[in-house]
């Protein structure tokens, strides 16, 4: 298990409980992808393989077109837009997808979750934005999150009408902003049930994104 390929296989494998464990994910829906550092590669869920069935060996290994380069099954459907994601963003390292089920609530309306928690000004940075509706097959869904990301601070996006998608430096980084990113989209949901909530002022947002991005905890375990 010396290959850098193999330590990938093994951490996009790993990663995948985890959207199990903080019940992010149904059946086969959710992936977990990352780019392989230094080569133009990428290692993804295999498609419609139950989590449970998930291991090391399983995982695929595309191109960053999303073509098929090691694998006995095929890739994700989502694999597209994790690859276009990769082509066009070169500091992401990894990649989520999730139908969560929060997230999808404000994703169903097209309204962006509100920056109205300090762990969200953490985090985020900003509101959680929505991407526009796009529909799986060609390169829509991957514009559509790297047109939304590509300027703003906020790792997650709520695709209209679909699911999240999420990037960070490498792929543990991008669960995280999964986990997150339902955390709000629940909490900030429940406040909505008894009235608005209350807004943070910009430079309060910048001044906790700031400190929590470049101060707080373990430095190179920070994201
Ligand atoms: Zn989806």
């Amino acid at each position: 298990m010396n290959d850098p390929i193999d330590l990938i296989r093994r951490q996009v494998s790993d990663l995948h409980q985890e959207l199990v464990r903080y019940q992010l994910v149904v059946w086969t829906a959710g992936n977990v992808s990352a780019r392989v550092p230094g080569e133009d590669l990428m290692v993804i869920k295999p498609s419609g393989v139950s989590y449970d069935e998930l291991t090391p060996e399983a995982m695929i290994v595309c191109d960053l077109d999303g073509k098929v380069v090691e694998g006995a099954h095929s890739p994700s459907s989502d694999t597209a837009a994790h690859a276009y994601v990769y082509r066009h963003l070169p500091e992401v390292g990894g990649v989520v997808h999730t139908h969560s089920t929060y997230a999808c609530a404000w994703a169903a309306r097209g309204e962006a979750v509100p920056c109205v928690l300090t762990a969200m000004a953490d985090e985020f940075g900003a509101e959680i934005p929505v991407g526009p509706f796009a529909l799986i097959g060609d390169d829509s869904i991957g514009r559509g999150i790297v047109d939304t990301l590509r300027d703003h601070r906020s790792p997650a996006v709520l695709m209209k009408s679909h699911g999240v998608f999420t990037v960070g430096k490498d792929a543990k980084a991008a669960v995280k902003a999964a986990v997150m990113c339902e955390d709000v989209a629940r909490t900030v949901h429940i406040s909505r049930q008894l009235g608005e909530p209350l807004p943070i002022a910009q430079a309060h947002i910048d001044a906790l994104n700031h400190r929590y991005q470049h101060v707080y905890g373990q430095q190179s375990a920070a994201r």
